[in-house]
Order: C-alpha cells, then structure tokens, then sequence
C-alpha cells in the first residue's frame, strides 16, 4: 500500500479535516459524515503501524455509510509508523542519525514489517493518560512495540487525539486493530454497556473480552475519562500473520459490511443511557 496515495484518495469521502499533524510533519485526516453532535461515534484505524489494513477498511466503511447520525473517522492515525512498515526506511525522510537510531531499536534489521510504533520508537496505545506505564508488557525504552514514552501524550499523534476527544462528546469510540477476530470493552474495574459491546461483537461473530491488564490506550483513556463505552476491535484471524496482506480486505470489509450504520444504533442507544 503507497501511503501518500492512500491519504490523496481520502478527499472523495464525507468531509475531510485534519487533527493534528505526525511526528514527521504529515496532517492526520479525519472524515466526517452526518449530522449533529447526538450519539456522535469515533473511529480510529492505523493505531498499530503494522495493523494498517484497518485503514482501507475503515474508508470502505465510510464510504458505503449512507446515515444521518454523525461519523468522525481517522482512517490511519499512525502515518509515519505505517510507511515505515510497507516502504521501509527509504521511504521517509530521515537524517542518517535518526537512521541509525531506529535501526537500532530494530536490533540491526532493515525489515520494519513487525514494526507497530510510531517514527520516535512509542507505542501509540500505551502512550494515553490512563494509568499510564501500569500495563503488562510496558516498556521504558524505545521499542518496536510497548514503549510507553517519556510521559503521557509524548507523542504529537497521541496528543491530537486526546485534544479532539477532550472537544467533543462522542458517544461511543471504536479503535481498529488487528489481528484475532475479538472485541475488547471496559477498563480497570468498569463494565459498564455490556450489553452494547456485545451486540457489537455478536454482529462481527467476535469474541467479546475484557483488557484487565491493559493501560494508556486510547479506549482505555475514552473509557476512564468519560464513563462512556469505548471499544478495541480486533480484525482478522488469529491463523494470519502479521501484517495482515490486503488480499484479505475484500473479506474483512464483507465481515464489516454496515457496521457504521450499526454502530449509530448503539450510540444512539447509548445517549439516552448516559442521560444526554
Ligand atoms: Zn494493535
């Protein structure tokens, strides 16, 4: 997947904004569709840089939602991470010392394909506000993945996604990622929409879960901010290897096909539950 091809075809779908820009100096695209602020759902793809086949997915998605309720969606969040896996480090512009840093951090391997950090080594989902550096698999340094960062919200792509949940009231956030055909929902001791998680999850056919060990995501700092349902869905067979190839997107937007639509019903449900 060509990265700057993908973000020019972005413009064709819904109202196009930015929120912010990446580490590299990239605005990050948001998409909107729909009208008003009532049961509002975010979308969030491309957390992972090697989970990027949830961003053409999610445009697909934005693509064929025709309702009225309002949609954000940021198709792929993490946009140097992602061109760091499919186009390697020639494909972004690096001085010879940040080269050898992440090279480093590599152990030495010019293959990023594993790669699920953002361009300064931080691991985007365990980079929130949300007892951060408390999870399993935290990590202190640099690191292809589970590096928590200097402090919370380190990262400028972290950052602008905290400042656009922060100014706005979604009533239901949706993070992509891949791979294990699973919803994640809840955080630290809270349950709360149960019921709605898992109309979710039996919708995609996926195994609904709790995350008892997981911190400083971005569900996880919706979750615990908000008191609202925010999810993690996981996308694609656990038989898979990562990073999933884009000839399984034709049956990953089949296996989704109107859940934007489906996911309004729930947010909308979701608003009067909250008492708004
Ligand atoms: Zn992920």
């Amino acid at each position: 997947m060509q990265v700057t091809e993908f973000l020019d075809s972005l413009n064709s779908t819904g109202t196009l904004s930015y929120i912010g820009e990446t580490t590299l100096g990239t605005p990050i695209p948001m998409l909107s569709k729909g009208k008003g602020e009532m049961g509002k759902v975010l979308l969030i793809g491309a957390v992972h840089a090697r989970e990027y086949i949830t961003a053409p997915l999610l445009l697909s998605l934005m693509k064929e939602y025709d309702g009225e309720y309002p949609v954000d969606c940021i198709p792929m969040l993490n946009i140097d991470g992602v061109t760091l896996v499919t186009e390697g480090l020639n494909g972004i512009p690096l001085t010879m010392r940040n080269r050898i840093s992440l090279l480093r951090v590599n152990d030495g391997s010019t293959d990023f394909s594993l790669w699920k950090a953002n361009i300064r080594a931080v691991d985007l989902n365990v980079n929130c506000d949300a007892d951060w550096g408390q999870g399993k698999g935290n990590l202190t340094r640099p690191a292809p993945s589970g590096y928590i960062g200097p402090c919370p919200f380190s990262e400028l792509e972290s950052y602008a996604v905290k400042r656009l949940l922060d100014n706005n009231s979604y009533a239901l956030v949706v993070c992509y990622h891949s791979k294990g055909e699973e919803v994640y929902y809840g955080y630290g001791g809270n349950h709360k929409y149960k019921k709605q998680a898992k109309a979710v999850a039996d919708r995609l056919g996926y195994a609904l879960k709790r995350t008892p060990h997981s911190t400083g995501g971005i569900k996880d700092y919706f979750t615990l901010t908000t008191n609202r349902l925010g999810l993690t869905i996981e996308v694609g067979s656990d038989n898979l290897s990562h990073p999933i190839g884009l000839e399984h997107l034709d049956e990953l937007k089949e296996k989704h096909k109107g859940i934007i639509n489906f996911f309004t019903e729930i947010a909308k449900e979701l608003w009067t539950e909250y008492g708004l």
